[in-house]
């Protein structure tokens, strides 16, 4: 049988945006958050799945260590809600340690717990915030839940540009639309107002122009945005009307623009 044969929406939620990215650390989970505030911030009713199972890193930027999600009386698991925003992760069921061994079907059955069993109720936004790299979790969603667009987030040199393509080329084989790629800590302001390279500009633009990616956002190394996820409040809450935030309420519009049909 055709595994993607086995994808069922998720009744109530409208479009789902999937986040990834090659490999760690280059900002995915930051953009994951960030643009869930901002389609909220659009009036939207945004939920927010961690899948990075492997080091789940919402609940932290989220301020909602330690949290424990109820079991309502139908038996579906409540979403924790912060800011406005649904969210789920598997650091609020499990401790972080004991996710990292999780293989096969467990990870199948995890996954399929957080579509079909946490109460989502009605959304316009479901984004996923998958684990870096190409492996199962990225495939278990394709083949369970029908995804509207994917986001690539991606630094500028190409060391991350070789893994980028990697994971490019699973959404492809997985039929996931790429919507474009995210540029995270494209540079910094300097003190001047001049742009300071943090990492060598790599291909990364040229190769988008041959295979037609759109770019979706370019953002820079902003310290604000560290200081924020350490904090558990997004940057975009916290910085609301500043450029920190503005960036990604630009992001937004550009997914709200290539998901509408
Ligand atoms: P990933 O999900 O790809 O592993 P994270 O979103 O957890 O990456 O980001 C890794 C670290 O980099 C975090 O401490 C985060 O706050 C920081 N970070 C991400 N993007 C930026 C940025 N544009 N400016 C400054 N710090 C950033």
């Amino acid at each position: 049988m055709n595994p993607f044969q086995q994808q069922a929406a998720i009744p109530g939620v409208a479009k789902i945006i999937a986040v990834g990215s090659g490999k760690g650390g280059v900002g995915k989970s930051t953009v994951s958050v960030n643009l869930a505030v901002a389609l909220r911030d659009r009036g939207l009713k945004v939920g927010l799945l961690d899948a990075d199972i492997y080091g789940p890193s919402l609940p932290r930027m989220l301020g909602a260590l330690n949290q424990r999600p109820e079991v309502g009386e139908n038996q579906k698991i409540q979403p924790i809600s912060r800011y406005g925003i649904k969210t789920m992760s598997l650091g609020y069921l499990v401790d972080e340690n004991q996710a990292a061994v999780w293989r096969g079907p467990m990870l199948f059955k995890a996954m399929d717990q957080f579509f079909r069993d946490v109460e989502w109720g009605e959304l316009d936004y479901l984004v996923i915030d998958l684990p870096p790299g190409t492996g199962d979790v990225g495939l278990t969603m394709a083949q369970k839940v029908p995804v509207h667009g994917a986001l690539l987030v991606c630094t500028p040199q190409n060391v991350a540009l070789a893994d980028a393509k990697k994971a490019i080329d699973m959404f492809e084989r997985t039929n996931v639309p790429l919507m474009g790629v995210v540029e995270n800590m494209a540079y910094l302001n300097g003190p001047g107002g001049e742009k300071i390279q943090l990492f060598p500009r790599g291909e990364l633009d040229g190769f988008l122009d041959v295979k037609k990616i759109p770019k979706l956002a370019q953002i820079p190394f902003y310290p604000e945005i560290g200081l924020s996820s350490e904090a558990g409040v997004p940057v975009s809450e916290s910085h609301s009307g500043d450029e920190q935030a503005e960036v990604f309420n630009q992001l937004a519009a550009r997914v709200v623009a290539a998901t509408q049909i």
